[in-house]
């Protein structure tokens, strides 16, 4: 597969050191204003940035709150996020890729019709944006994700049949997250494997790191119970396709998580190019 490493501007430097042929930067809302002072030999993936001033951005969003933005909104948000990427994107090479979290959330349990809901709101919201000049790709989601400190639901877009119908309608790929993935599956005591198999052909982009139970997120290679020795062999299958590691705080010490998590990943048989 392809190495990509996740960036911010201030630890740029470190992250070339790896080599990466991908630079996916993770976007806050101040990035609108980011300024990159050099041409770069990779190709650029930006990753949208979930909250707007303070506030979650959400494409199903049933109606604004004081903590989620509008369906609206977000498309605008989502849009201003666009277009900063093409404009990024002519210090470097290729079409740009931007990720994108669908939202989907609720802070307690919604019921099913609210769900379908928020569900059939998707495609839509997607076919507003002006995505003609970059590779759209809408991730997947865990089933539960921390804002504001508090434990919040998503509804949308965990499930591989759910992100196959996506793509087949709007004729677009995705950013696969397997550690969302895994999680998701632990809630529903389904197979990953069986997720991967139905959505990989559908795949752009990969997000890596382990899992554990139904909310460990971006554990290191080892630390959780996702099963690589069955994962790594079905990435191989997919040597032109990108992927990044997300271990939680890796970027730090000059990014000493994600060189352990490519190392472990690597010697576990990952063929990187
Ligand atoms: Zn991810």
């Amino acid at each position: 597969m392809i190495l990509g490493m996740k960036v911010r501007k201030q630890d740029l430097a470190d992250m070339l050191l790896f080599k990466p042929k991908i630079l996916e930067f993770h976007f806050s809302d101040s990035d609108l204003n980011l300024e990159l002072e050099q041409k770069f030999e990779q190709r650029l993936i930006v990753h949208c940035y979930e909250y707007f001033e303070r506030k979650l951005l959400d494409i199903v969003s049933l109606g604004e709150t004081n903590q989620v933005h509008s369906q609206e909104k977000t498309i605008e948000l989502i849009q201003k996020a666009i277009d900063k990427t093409v404009e990024l994107n002519e210090l470097f090479q290729g079409k740009p890729s931007i990720i994108v979290h669908p939202g989907g959330y609720s802070l307690t349990e919604i019921n099913k019709e609210e769900r379908e809901k928020m569900k059939s709101g998707m495609i839509n919201a997607v076919e507003k944006l002006d995505t003609s000049k970059v590779n759209f790709l809408m991730e997947n989601m865990p089933p539960y994700a921390w804002f504001f400190g508090g434990r919040w639901h998503s509804n949308v877009f965990l499930d591989a049949n759910d992100m196959n119908d996506y793509c087949r309608e709007l004729n677009l790929k995705v950013c696969y997250d397997l550690c969302h993935a895994q999680l998701y599956c632990n809630t529903k005591q389904i197979s990953l494997i069986d997720q991967l198999k139905i959505i990989e052909d559908k795949v752009d982009h990969f997000h890596l790191s382990d899992a554990d139970d139904i909310d460990g997120e971006g554990l290191q290679y080892g630390e959780g119970s996702m099963e690589f020795e069955k994962i790594i062999p079905i990435l191989n299958e997919h040597k032109d396709k990108g992927f990044a590691i997300e271990v939680w705080k890796g970027h730090e010490n000059g990014g000493k998580g994600f060189r352990e998590f490519l190392e472990k990943i690597t010697e576990a048989g990952l063929m990187v190019n």
